[in-house]
């Protein structure tokens, strides 16, 4: 069950990488409109409830505190990967615009 789920996950960000990166304008533009509206709502759902509880702690890794021992000051990891992927993300297509390179 984990592996259909995984490589179901896998081959749908690889496809619209493949159109991101390939694909002709006209699929560009579907997929912006399309999947990235959804792609933003998996993030989305992702950080849901790793928001700091009355202790400055997250809310949602708190759960895996019990199990681990360790509190997690939020930003916690979760949300600072993400911020940085957004981040290397946004760095990475200005570069390519820099150099000329849109696709
Ligand atoms: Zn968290």
């Amino acid at each position: 069950m984990y592996n259909e789920v995984i490589n179901g996950i896998e081959a749908t960000l690889d496809t619209m990488v493949r159109v991101a990166t390939r694909g002709t304008d006209r699929a560009v533009l579907s997929m912006a409109h399309e999947d990235v509206p959804r792609l933003v709502d998996a993030f989305r759902s992702l950080m849901d409830g790793h928001t700091p509880d009355e202790n400055g702690c997250c809310r949602a890794c708190a759960r895996r505190r019990a199990l681990f021992g360790r509190r997690h000051p939020v930003p916690c990891r979760l949300v600072l990967s993400a911020r940085l992927a957004l981040l290397n993300a946004r760095h990475g297509a200005h570069s390519k615009h820099a150099m000329g390179n849109t696709r």
